[in-house]
């Protein structure tokens, strides 16, 4: 890279070039996720860096950018996740600044105006003075410079509410590209960075002597469902226990998020092994009692059944931990038979429920 994005982002210019990237991202049909925004702002800011080689090169030969073509740029080329966080706030800080300067504005016009009418009562009061005329011959030629200096301000107020509309169109951008990145596009469940983030703050934020479950669901013989009616039925599956997992899910509290392939997880913060146990086992009964249909052809495709692996936080336990007792349970579940719940023992063994 002859010229380094990272100091492109602090500088003063960091907006204008975070605004000719989403243009540029609209005009090309790019969806604006975090990373198709990060790609482009190399695209845009840093333009022989070898993400924009890249990019160039795909534009002129005509491909559509794809998803797929975007991911295989970035894991070549992409450093590290750090700057896409950079990016992500840009939009955040731009918004913040912007707001500051409204309201610095708003009070330069309201402390004008006020000197406006401070001097028109002035000028009248010296009205039947005649020894005063010079002085109000002054006042009325400070009143149009006011008013002069109002209309001014009038207009830098329009453009600053022009460039309001860009900024909040830029941080809608950003905001939809945040949620996209934390979004499973499959099942629109949270996906595997968001259930990392979750669970790193659920662990660090679980304060001594409060519990914390953590629960891993996997879709029994789910190879041998996709082998028998079809990878699009399969992702129908998917979405059907994803559902049922949202359901389990609480605005603040429970989380659920589609963990890998046909894999969930759940985090439990401030829940023990019961109240886990309990929502699951209900979740697990709901899937393996229903019959399936595929939708097109309303065809019998028989119930599936899910296993599921449980694991409450031992005193200091970190989440890589967490997760690997939790898997344990899971496998417990599965050479138990499958279709049904184990729950990981402080130490290496499971029990099943
Ligand atoms: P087990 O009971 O031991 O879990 O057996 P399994 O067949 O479910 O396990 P395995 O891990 O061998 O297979 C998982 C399968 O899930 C293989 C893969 O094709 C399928 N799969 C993963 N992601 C998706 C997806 O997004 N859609 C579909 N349709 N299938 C997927
Ligand atoms: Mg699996
Ligand atoms: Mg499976």
């Amino acid at each position: 890279m002859s010229r380094d994005l990272d100091s492109i982002l602090r500088s003063p210019k960091a907006y204008e070039w975070a605004r000719v990237a989403i243009d540029a991202m609209e005009q090309n049909r790019v969806w604006p996720t975090a990373l198709n925004f990060e790609l482009w702002m190399h695209y845009v800011a840093s333009k022989d860096s070898e993400v924009a080689t890249e990019i160039g090169a795909l534009l002129k030969s005509g491909a559509p950018f794809t998803e797929q073509a975007g991911e295989a740029i970035a894991g070549k080329h992409l450093p590290s996740a750090k700057l896409s966080g950079e990016i992500l706030n840009a939009g955040k800080n731009l918004t913040e600044e912007l707001e500051n300067v409204s309201r610095a504005l708003e009070s330069a016009r309201e402390s004008s105006e006020a000197y406006g009418q401070q001097l028109a009562s002035a000028s009248k009061s010296l009205e039947h003075d005649e020894d005063a005329e010079a002085v109000r011959a002054m006042v009325d030629n400070l009143t149009v410079a006011t008013a002069r200096v109002r209309d001014e301000n009038k207009s830098l107020e329009s453009q600053l509410a022009e460039t309001n509309d860009e900024l909040g169109r830029l941080k809608e951008h950003l905001e939809t590209a945040r949620r996209e990145a934390m979004t499973d596009g499959l099942t629109l469940l949270a996906n595997r960075k968001a259930f990392d983030e979750t669970l790193d703050a659920a662990v660090s934020g679980t304060a001594a002597g409060e519990p914390l479950c953590l629960a891993i669901v996997d879709i029994d013989h789910f190879k041998t469902f996709n082998d028998t009616w079809g990878h699009q039925t399969g992702d129908q599956v998917i979405r059907y226990v994803a559902a049922v997992m949202a359901r389990i899910a609480q605005p603040g509290g429970r989380f659920a998020a589609r963990y890998g392939g046909e894999e969930f997880a759940v985090i439990f913060p401030g829940e023990g092994r019961d109240a886990a146990l309990g929502a699951l086992e209900s979740a697990r009964e709901e899937i393996s009692s229903r019959t399936l249909k595929r939708r097109s052809t309303n065809e019998d495709l028989g119930a599936i059944t899910i296993s599921i692996g449980i694991a409450e936080q031992l005193p200091g336990e970190t989440a890589p931990a967490l997760i690997e007792r939790a898997d344990g349970a899971l496998y417990a579940s599965k050479r138990g038979g499958r279709n049904r719940t184990s729950i990981a023992e402080p130490g290496a063994a499971s029990r099943a429920a």
